[in-house]
């Protein structure tokens, strides 16, 4: 079997357009009332997280990552809307299909993730301690999907260069002969 990437991507703010979201729920809310949950914490609401937008090429950019390479969902919960777990897996469903629903970790901490690459566009969960490649989503250059998946298979190419050099090494030149 191919050496796969074990790859994690984010949902908020990554494939799911949270921003806008919330900007419409705070254009559409009461700002007066300070109590209004729906305006201070829109993410706390049932249904929001069921209402997000996929961000664009986000959905073609995954599925094309898993075609070759192990992707998995890691997400952090809105911790106060614990309808927030349920509908992050209906969302998976929806727009990637059972068989990836099976493949959302919801965690507080990025970091224990074992894995190759994380895909995120937040520093809210440990990324930064994350012990492979962060791909900060978002910020630059990495501010549309095309630039993240250019950004992995580059990665990729790097790796299978570094293990084909390291075998070449051991085994010396004819080492694809050898084996
Ligand atoms: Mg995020």
């Amino acid at each position: 079997m191919e050496n796969k990437l074990i790859i994690y991507v984010d949902m908020d703010g990554t494939i799911a357009d949270m921003r806008s979201a919330v900007i419409e729920y705070k254009e559409k809310y009461d700002s007066k009332k300070t109590d209004d949950i729906s305006y201070l914490y829109p993410w706390s609401v049932p249904g929001f997280f069921s209402s997000l937008k996929p961000l664009p090429g986000a959905i073609e950019g995954v599925k094309k990552l898993a075609e070759t390479e192990d992707v998995w969902f890691l997400s952090r919960p809105s911790f106060r809307n614990t309808t927030s777990y349920t509908e992050k897996a209906e969302w998976i469903r929806e727009y990637f299909g059972y068989e990836m629903q099976k493949k959302l970790i919801l965690a507080g901490n990025k970091a224990l993730m074992m894995g190759n690459i994380l895909i995120d566009d937040g520093d809210n969960a440990n990324q930064e301690e994350f012990k492979g490649i962060w791909i900060r989503y978002d910020t630059d250059p990495f501010t549309d999907w095309n630039s993240v998946l250019n950004e992995v298979y580059k990665i990729k190419d790097q790796r299978r260069k570094e293990v084909s050099e390291l075998y070449g090494d051991i085994l010396g030149k004819n080492w694809k002969k050898s084996i």
